[in-house]
């Protein structure tokens, strides 16, 4: 029997939904989510992700403001930026679009974000809080990817989760939270011998590599759940010169063996961009409490 397809879009809508119940309620105690997004430069990628952002936080109550700074801006002005929205108790949550121009250091930004405000979960504080178990922001993706999951109502604990990706913002947090639920977690990489001899001993897989149909019929055990986080885009065979976007995962061949699949586009993105809205709401309900 083919797999049943993780809905991200019905996902994402229903924790949006759940966001602007939130969201109001802040509101109504006079305690507003809001977010401030950082962009140095004029990036027209990061300038266009933040006009979705606006448009996305508006819909469910979350005040959004960018903070565009000049493409010159030097390493401290952007560090007195950012303290100057960490103090600001108005504000509950930051962001800063990366990678920051050269020769700014994105990390040391990010870093400087305080951590209850920190609604991408990339400081190191809340990737510690994650990886001892405790309540803190986690990386949108890794979050959306472990929603996916859970959407399943499949029991985690004492499964084996097999993690393709040990990146920062998605495969190690990913690997904790399933640590977390009790799962047994096998993470994989490059350097990993064999990859197909660990992904067929997972009954849980997330390919969170970035190498477009990495994942074929041959590394998937009959009855795993499979989890497509990756996003790449190829060209057409039509010679077209166009693009379209697909997984890590071969969808086609993997939808025949697997329980249940998530589709690229429509999987994982749509829930990224919801948990961002997520994150922010949680930093406010914290903030000042
Ligand atoms: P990254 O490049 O930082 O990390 C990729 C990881 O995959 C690395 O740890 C690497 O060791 C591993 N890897 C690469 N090739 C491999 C191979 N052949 N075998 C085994 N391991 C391999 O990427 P990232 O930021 O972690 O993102 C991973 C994927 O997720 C990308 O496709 C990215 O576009 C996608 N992504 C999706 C969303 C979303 O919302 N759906 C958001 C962010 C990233």
């Amino acid at each position: 029997m083919p797999a049943t397809l993780i809905d991200g879009k019905a996902i994402a809508a229903a924790i949006r939904d759940d966001v602007a119940r939130r969201a109001a309620a802040l509101k109504a105690a006079g305690r507003p989510a809001s977010l401030v997004a950082i962009l140095i430069g004029d990036d027209p990628a990061a300038l266009s992700y933040s006009a979705s952002q606006a448009k996305s936080a508006a819909a469910v109550g979350i005040d959004y403001r960018l903070d565009q700074l000049p493409a010159g801006t030097t390493q401290p002005q952007a560090l007195a930026a950012i303290d100057q929205l960490n103090r600001d108790r108005h504000i509950t949550g930051i962001m800063v679009h990366v990678p920051a121009p050269k020769p700014l250091d994105s990390f040391a930004l990010q870093q400087r974000i305080a951590p209850e405000k920190d609604v991408e979960g990339v400081n190191a504080a809340c990737l510690g809080l994650l990886a001892l178990g405790r309540d803190a922001p986690v990386p949108c993706t890794a979050a959306a990817a472990f929603a996916c999951l859970k959407s399943t109502g499949v029991e985690i604990a004492g499964k084996h989760a097999v993690v393709i990706g040990r990146s920062a913002i998605v495969g190690k947090p990913l690997a904790m939270l399933l640590l977390n639920a009790n799962a047994t977690v096998t993470q994989c990489h490059t350097k990993t011998r064999d990859l197909a001899a660990h992904t067929r001993r997972a009954d849980i897989l997330f390919a969170a590599a970035g190498v477009p149909h990495l994942i074929g019929h041959e590394h998937i055990s009959p009855g795993a759940i499979v989890i497509d986080v990756g996003t790449n885009r190829i060209p057409l065979e039509d010679g077209s010169g166009k693009t379209k976007m697909v997984g890590d995962v071969q969808f086609d061949s993997v939808k025949e063996l697997a329980s249940f699949l998530t589709p690229v586009p429509g999987g994982v993105g749509p829930v990224t961009v919801a948990t961002l809205l997520a994150n922010t709401v949680a930093a406010a309900e914290r903030h000042g409490v």
